[in-house]
């Protein structure tokens, strides 16, 4: 009798113990979302350079033409795992599984079967997905010729090329995915800028002069948001640039560079059609600045470290700004000043190892040696869900809204 009485007591402890736990602790990592999958590190090819200098190859790789999936622009095709509607859909994870239509490459992996084609292609995690679609979705488009834009996810830079050359480049943010977000990530590719949508309104942040090329995913201003007194707020936003911040699309400077380049610069020259490539960082290593880079503070108790000895953000009486090595600003009282929000210098060396920690690489230690590896980090995985619809999940082809940010 006493020993039931415990036993019930003990089941209903466990039982109390599982309803209380978090919903959470049973939902998957960003890892485990991207295990068994090739990502779009693989997409360009092993042997592939990351070599923004070489203008020939950009420049080639800028004016090949992609197949895409001739559905609508706000149409995403699901593979499958065979020839036929009658096999299942590769991947059906939220947001998951599926490739943008009309704008996103896919590469043809064999010859038609029935009316169907195997292919591969990126979704919202940054997966390759491999399965069939059909045949008669295929179509070869050549994209512009006047200029080019190449995204590297590793400098989170947005690269002009302009009949051949590199125009110019300036600081961008792509997406930050997490656990539970892993379709945060912009996926790397080859895409068709698709068309000007213009600004739109995502949880209170503007975001201005979008320009789609993924589906959800955009090219657009850095956001704002509105203060009480009507003028707009970018700080928030405009401190991340240079690093991953978005849901997904990417983020461009509103504040023009010596060349003229901002978002309002892409808006009245990128037409539809213009080529974008987005690459991949997992893998590679973002190096860290030179020691003698030179850095400015206001030593009349300023709190910000500048990349700009002119930054906009200071009032021009303490212009220009007090210069210092890139060596000392984790030494002394260098080491307090945070990072500008307005002229978004580089990071401290801690933040660039845990940027290369999340692409899977141990940070270097003094010598230049790799630190001793520990597990493979997973890789970091576009898209607001709360914007996008779906309205017909039944066969091939779902549709979605404008873009989440
Ligand atoms: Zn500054």
């Amino acid at each position: 009798m006493t020993r039931v009485l415990r036993t019930t007591a003990m089941v209903t402890v466990f039982v109390l113990i599982a309803l209380l736990l978090p919903v959470g602790a049973f939902a998957k990592t960003l890892e485990e979302w991207m295990a068994g999958y090739d990502t779009g590190a693989i997409w360009f090819g092993e042997d592939f350079h990351y070599d923004i200098t070489d203008e020939e190859a950009c420049w080639e790789l800028l004016m090949k033409p992609i197949t895409v999936l001739d559905v609508g622009q706000r149409e995403v095709v699901s593979p499958r795992t065979g020839p036929g509607n009658d096999y299942p859909k590769v991947n059906t994870d939220k947001l998951g599984g599926t490739i943008n239509g009309s704008s996103a490459a896919v590469h043809v992996l064999g010859d038609d079967e029935d009316g169907w084609t195997k292919i591969e292609g990126l979704d919202y995690y940054n997966r390759v997905i491999r399965g069939y679609v059909r045949t008669n979705l295929l179509k070869t488009v050549t994209p512009r010729e006047d200029y080019g834009i190449i995204i590297d996810k590793l400098t989170q830079q947005l690269y002009v090329f302009k009949e051949g050359k590199l125009w110019s480049s300036c600081a961008v943010s792509t997406g930050l995915p997490n656990d539970s977000q892993p379709y945060n990530e912009t996926a790397a590719g080859e895409y068709l800028m698709c068309s000007r949508m213009g600004d739109f309104d995502s949880e209170g942040m503007i975001c201005a002069m979008a320009l789609r090329f993924n589906g959800g995913d955009a090219i657009h201003q850095v956001p704002y948001t509105f203060l009480a007194d009507g003028t707009k707020r970018f700080s928030t936003w405009e401190s991340k640039l240079g690093q991953r911040a978005s849901h997904g699309c990417v983020r461009v400077a509103r504040i023009a560079n010596e060349d003229g380049l901002n978002m309002e610069w892409l808006w009245e020259n990128i037409k539809v059609n213009t080529k974008v490539v987005v690459w991949d960082d997992y893998g590679r290593r973002q190096p860290y600045p030179e020691d003698s880079l030179e850095l400015y503070y206001n030593p009349n108790r300023g709190s910000y470290y500048h990349g700009d000895a002119y930054c906009k953000s200071v009032k021009s009486r303490y212009t220009p700004l007090t210069g210092f090595p890139y060596s000392e600003l984790d030494t002394g009282d260098y080491a307090d000043l945070k990072r500008c929000t307005t002229c978004a210098p580089v990071l401290r060396k801690a933040e660039i190892d845990e940027l290369n920690r999340m692409r899977g690489l141990e940070p270097l230690v003094d010598d230049g040696v790799t630190a001793p590896t520990g597990e493979e980090g997973a890789p970091p995985s576009s898209l607001d869900t709360s914007l996008v619809h779906k309205s017909d999940e039944g066969d091939v082809i779902i549709v979605i809204t404008p873009a989440g940010e």
